[in-house]
């Protein structure tokens, strides 16, 4: 096909951005390029979290010798020749831009053959185009993209490291093998093959990126409502995932990140799934390209629908009839019959991703136990959803709160005062900072006002079986045993780290944590600190770590609920420093063994545990909750009037 290079009439109407930022956006590129070239085969290598290396081979139609030099040149595309085109656009590239920005800030090589011609190649170094010449391959396409920014090393600084930037790479190699089930696709990191689709349906390349008990957990859904089609796999009512990770939504082929549909499916979702639980979906809409307006985003992430309304209500009533099984479910769920025919064809040759019965953390359902009006296992009785559509408008003003422009839900949690207040203890790492020390020196001060002597202390009883009474001098002090109780937990803790001593327990059936690629990138970077606890802990195959010990101090804990809640907050820790907040996660753990309120203590014990806080009443709990409150003698003498 012949590359036109578009008139600035027509590029100027297309959305201006940046394309490439990141090695992810390089290889997001490279492969829409090969699809649109038709291949059914291709190939993704990054080396050095794609900083080192990104190529992309395809067997598509391959680019003729004297098109070469104009597929690097700006604005130059095969799929889109005049401004009317625009408003049909079904290939996924069109702008003609991202060839030229990748060379020019890479040193990039296109080596191709179409059918019918010779194999040739072309080099670019910080895009100054070299010379054609001779070169050797099957049919297509191999783009190879060295050294990414090594000309703007002001945009290197930007990359983040190795590890982050390969979990975003092989997220965007998932997407591919989801969105593009008839592909097949091979994804390897650093020589070691990551993931392997076979080009053989939907259903093998969700057991290929996340393993074979996937669909065990899923709803496999068909439907077609006023001219929308909405098909993929849901998770059934149980199947609940600590972020939005496990979303996955592609509009006419497209991967989006779209407010109104994740909007209708997290309501169609709402009495399913609690606080902090995000679904599982790997759903394709398919709506006339006249309804959508591709063009919004210029990383193309988001899509802009005509009629918004319309939308979410087909999506909402669409998932919510099939979770709360309604009559209309059974025209929606794909039936079992069919779906395990196709899952037998479709089965995975064992080993290196796809691990097999890993699933220990959640107890597979039955797939298609679902069946009309029990709503799968949901409570009996259960408030049914509201029967009125969320209007757009509101869809909007609810998600505003909740969702980021990256549709990353940002974790609630502030982080914890814990930090701040055992600063002290951790030397400033930069001494030449004074402003620093002063706030060190305060803290420190503060400290050693509230500090008391815990001989001073008598203990005067206990109220609502929570709160400890003790009086010293004019001052009457409230403690709550179970705060109290887990800032010991937590100090005893870090202690036994901090002098190696952490007794280590193992566990007698390892656990066995299916990570996404994402979320295994981030535990990968936790390992260090995750060992430095006490956790036995490696990676177990594709995106799947065990755990085959943990502190003896948290024996019994939640295992589960612990790495779901650490990966709930990966977003935030990659800012925020690792070991702090881990630490600051097991002392969570460590309360649930600390006494509850509501557990009576006896004087001896309510004694020794102010004795424990060596008499500190400035102490917070490890969640930032204060330990103490006080009440003086003329607090209580203004509470009753005998003061003014
Ligand atoms: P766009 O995809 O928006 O057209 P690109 O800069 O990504 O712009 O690519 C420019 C042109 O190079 C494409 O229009 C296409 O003709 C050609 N091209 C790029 N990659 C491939 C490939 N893998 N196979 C065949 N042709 C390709
Ligand atoms: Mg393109």
């Amino acid at each position: 096909m012949k590359i036109n290079i578009l008139s600035p009439e027509v590029y100027n109407r297309i959305a201006a951005g940046e394309v490439v930022d990141r090695p992810y956006s390089v290889v997001k590129e490279l492969v829409e390029n090969a699809i649109d070239a038709g291949a059914d085969a291709i190939t993704i290598e990054i080396e050095g979290g794609g900083k080192k290396r990104v190529r992309v081979a395809d067997n598509g139609s391959g680019i003729p010798k004297e098109e070469l030099r104009a597929a690097y040149h700006p604005h130059a595309t095969s799929k889109l020749s005049s401004a009317e085109d625009l408003f049909s656009v079904r290939t996924l590239g069109f702008r003609g831009e991202a060839l030229a920005s990748i060379a020019s800030v890479s040193r990039m090589s296109i080596c191709s053959k179409t059918a019918d011609g010779e194999a040739w190649e072309l080099k670019a170094e910080g895009g100054v185009l070299g010379e054609i010449v001779p070169s050797a391959s099957a049919d297509g396409t191999t783009v190879t993209v060295d050294d990414l920014f090594f000309n703007t090393p002001a945009r290197l600084k930007f990359l983040k490291s190795d590890a982050q930037e390969e979990g975003d790479v092989s997220a965007m190699a998932a997407r591919f093998i989801l969105s593009r089930p008839h592909i097949s696709f091979t994804y390897r990191i650093n020589g070691k093959v990551r993931y392997r689709s076979f080009g053989d349906g939907l259903e093998s390349a969700l057991i290929n990126v996340y393993g074979p008990s996937i669909v065990q957990n899923c709803y496999e859904i068909s439907a077609e409502k006023n001219g929308i089609r909405l098909y993929g796999f849901i998770g059934n009512q149980n199947f609940a995932k600590p972020n939005r990770s496990y979303q996955t939504l592609f509009v006419n082929g497209r991967y989006v990140v779209n407010q109104t549909v994740s909007a209708a499916i997290a309501n169609a979702y709402g009495n399913y799934l609690m606080k902090r639980q995000f679904a599982f979906y790997v759903l394709f809409l398919d709506i006339a390209p006249e309804a959508v307006d591709v063009n919004v985003h210029p990383n193309k992430t988001d899509v802009r629908f005509r009629d918004n309304q319309v939308v979410y209500g087909n999506v909402y009533s669409i998932i919510s009839s099939v979770l709360d099984g309604n009559s209309r479910a059974l025209e929606y769920v794909v039936s079992r019959g069919t779906s395990s025919a196709e899952q037998e064809s479709a089965a995975p040759a064992p080993g290196e991703n796809a691990p097999a019965g890993q699933e220990n953390a959640a107890a597979p359902q039955e797939r298609g136990s679902f069946s009309i009006g029990q709503g799968g296992s949901a409570a009996p009785g259960r408030k049914a959803p509201p029967m009125r559509q969320m209007t757009a408008e509101e869809a909007r003003r609810e998600l505003a709160f909740d969702v980021t422009p990256m549709g990353i839900r940002r974790d609630p949690f502030p982080a914890p005062e814990v930090m701040e207040v055992r600063s002290p203890r951790v030397p400033p790492q930069e001494d030449a900072f004074e402003e620093n020390r002063r706030l060190l020196r305060e803290a420190e001060e503060k400290r050693g006002r509230e500090k008391l002597d815990p001989q001073a202390l008598v203990y005067k009883g206990e109220l609502f079986r929570t709160y400890l009474i003790y009086e010293a001098g004019d001052t009457a002090y409230l403690i709550d045993q179970h705060a109290a109780h887990e800032r010991m937990l937590y100090d005893k803790l870090q202690e036994k780290m901090e002098n190696g001593t952490i007794n280590v327990q193992p566990l007698l059936v390892p656990y066995i944590c299916n990570a996404n690629a994402q979320e295994f990138a981030f535990l990968q970077r936790s390992f260090g600190a995750l060992r430095a606890l006490g956790f036995e802990i490696e990676e177990f195959g594709g995106t799947s770590v065990k755990v085959s010990a943990l502190p003896a101090e948290l024996t019994g804990m939640d295992i589960g609920a612990f790495f779901s809640e650490v990966l709930s907050s990966m977003e935030t820790l990659r800012a925020i420093k690792l070991g702090e907040l881990l630490r600051d996660k097991l002392a969570g753990m460590a309360c649930k063994a600390a006494v509850k309120g509501g557990e009576r203590l006896t004087e001896e014990e309510a004694r020794a545990l102010v004795r424990a806080m060596d008499g500190d009443m400035g102490l917070r709990c490890p969640h930032g909750r204060p330990v103490c409150a006080r009440l003086t003698r003329a607090e209580l003498e203004k509470l009753f009037k005998r003061t003014v």
